[in-house]
């Protein structure tokens, strides 16, 4: 039988995805630091949050399978069914690894402003040349 490994208060449970699938899908992790690089995996559950949270209105910033980034210090890792897990603060992570759909800096228009001729830094598209 599996098991699911259901976190308290603000704590989330997060599967490791393994170096090799990471570079698979391009994404690349800095090498020579001498700090472990920020490690990334897949949300499996999220805790119901703290007490306080509903009178504050904040909800939790992240959902079973979104793509997440923490630092190799977050939180303690678990063996669960031969998986390794890790469990912890929803605030130790460091954010959540997206596709850019509609860029939020240049709006898709690629480098916008100060920055015309120049690659977006965001989604990296190019300005879109206008006519004088
Ligand atoms: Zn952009």
């Amino acid at each position: 039988m599996r098991h699911l490994l259901k976190p308290i208060f603000d704590r989330v449970t997060i599967k490791e995805l393994e170096p090799d699938r990471i570079r698979r899908s391009g994404l690349v992790v800095p090498e020579g630091s001498r700090e472990d690089p920020p490690q990334h995996g897949i949300v499996l559950a999220v805790g119901p949050g703290l007490d306080w949270w509903d009178a504050a209105s904040v909800k939790m910033p992240v959902n079973p399978g979104d793509h997440v980034v923490f630092p190799a210090s977050a939180g303690s890792w678990v063996d669960v069914d031969e998986e390794r897990l890790l469990v912890c603060r929803v605030g130790e992570l460091l954010g959540v690894l997206e596709e850019i759909g509609i860029c939020p800096y240049c709006g898709g228009s690629g480098g916008a402003g100060s920055l015309s001729g120049t690659e977006c830094p965001v989604c990296g598209r190019e300005q879109a040349r206008t006519e004088p």
